[in-house]
């Protein structure tokens, strides 16, 4: 238990002020201000930010929703740092833990907040996103400052400490790791695809953050072979260099002309895997013919994830489902044991997330780094942010920053 005594002492190396990056409604810019480092009451703890990711879902809600509410706000919801305060009856964590935040809100009481999955919940929100629920409001009130600023007040029940093998940056995306992770989870089935021999997964959208984590995970969940598709062909050549399972790439930029009309997707992913693969995590952002062929080069019995959130249409044989027994369904939102499940993978080395950060900024450089996500500038597939310039441990962040 730490004592109020020993809060202020901790209290008192704090700084009264900090830089954050702000949204502001009818803005696209963030700007940049000086703001009150925030208070923290009981249960609550202060996380200096080390790492804060920038994701296209983040960036995708900012420019294309009204779903950020109480603007101006400072948002970010994928957090690593270490533990600057503690507040009262918070008997866990102590000054200095390196931790990640998992930034989903619920009510705590009700059956979806039992299960670690607060989507469930009608109370549901993200710390440095997006209010999902109207009766969220009360928490969302409190913790919807996230991320992109040198310190961010969070519940402590929402703190995992990091395992020491795990960088900030990678700890900043766990909970985005772990949406992929439960995607080819699902592709495999519960029970197991039935049989054993070579497993073949398509993943579509591969090039980008949960694409390519998803080819990453894959032979932890009984795929021995992935055929990664993206549009361009550049993401695609560093997974094939990386993953010795990525037996094939197709970059839809290179299929013959019309392939949309001529189902050219399907024939290459026939004559990938000539005894057709058996499952399907689609990642796809935008557009229905990726998906769509993708489903259709499937073998029977096979499984379709999609997952990415696309507004398209597609159309699916009736005989594809009810001869063939392909399933096509989604994934449920990761869990807190999944993420746990996940921070474990990276922390004992059989995920690792470190290869896939491409782009890293500070804090000044934020408007830049969300333009390389919009714009997919430079093939970027984790994009983070270092918000401190000095940290208070004084161990610099790792990697090279990208030029502004
Ligand atoms: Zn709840």
């Amino acid at each position: 238990m730490t004592t109020a005594t020993e809060q202020t002492a901790a209290r008192t190396s704090l700084p009264a002020t900090m830089t954050a990056a702000r949204a502001h409604a009818g803005k696209a810019e963030m700007t940049f201000e000086q703001v009150p480092v925030p208070e923290i009451g009981a249960g609550e703890v202060l996380v200096e930010v080390r790492a804060v990711g920038v994701s296209r879902g983040l960036v995708s809600v900012l420019v294309f929703t009204d779903m950020i509410k109480l603007l101006p706000a400072t948002v970010g919801h994928e957090i690593a740092g270490t533990i600057a305060a503690v507040g009262p009856a918070v008997d866990d964590l102590a000054v200095g833990d390196r931790v990640h935040v998992y930034p989903p809100l619920g009510c705590g009481a009700c059956e979806g907040c039992a299960r670690g999955q607060e989507s469930d919940c009608p109370e549901f929100a993200m710390i440095g996103y997006a209010l999902f629920q109207p009766a969220g409001l009360r928490r969302y009130e409190r913790y919807h400052h996230g991320g992109m600023a040198e310190y961010v007040r969070v519940p402590a029940g929402n703190v995992d400490r990091l395992p020491a093998a795990v960088s900030y940056e990678a700890g900043a995306k766990l909970t985005t790791a772990a949406v992929s992770w439960r995607a080819v989870a699902t592709a495999r089935g519960d029970g197991g695809v039935t049989g054993s021999g070579a497993r073949t997964l398509i993943v579509t959208g591969a090039a980008g953050a949960n694409g390519s984590i998803a080819v990453a995970a894959a032979p932890m969940h009984g795929f021995d072979k992935v055929i990664a598709v993206a549009n361009r062909r550049a993401g695609l050549d560093r997974l094939a260099e990386r993953y010795p399972h990525v037996t094939a790439t197709i970059a839809t930029k290179e299929l013959p002309e019309k392939w949309q009309r001529t189902g050219g997707l399907t024939a290459a992913l026939q004559q990938a895997a000539p005894d057709s693969a058996h499952a399907l995590v689609d990642f796809t952002p935008l557009g229905g013919d990726i998906p769509q062929q993708a489903i259709k080069a499937l073998a029977r019995n096979a499984r379709a994830v999609l997952v990415a959130g696309n507004p398209a249409s597609i159309q699916v044989d009736y005989l594809d489902i009810m001869a063939r027994g392909r399933t096509l369904t989604t994934a449920a939102d990761p869990s807190r044991d999944d993420v746990r499940t996940v921070a474990a993978a990276v922390g004992d080395g059989r995920l690792a997330l470190d290869p896939l950060v491409t782009h890293r900024y500070a804090l000044a450089d934020l408007n830049t780094a969300i333009s390389t996500v919009l714009g997919r500038k430079g093939q970027p597939v984790l994009v983070v942010v270092q918000p401190r310039e000095t940290p208070a441990d004084g161990i610099p962040n790792h990697g090279e920053r990208s030029s502004a």
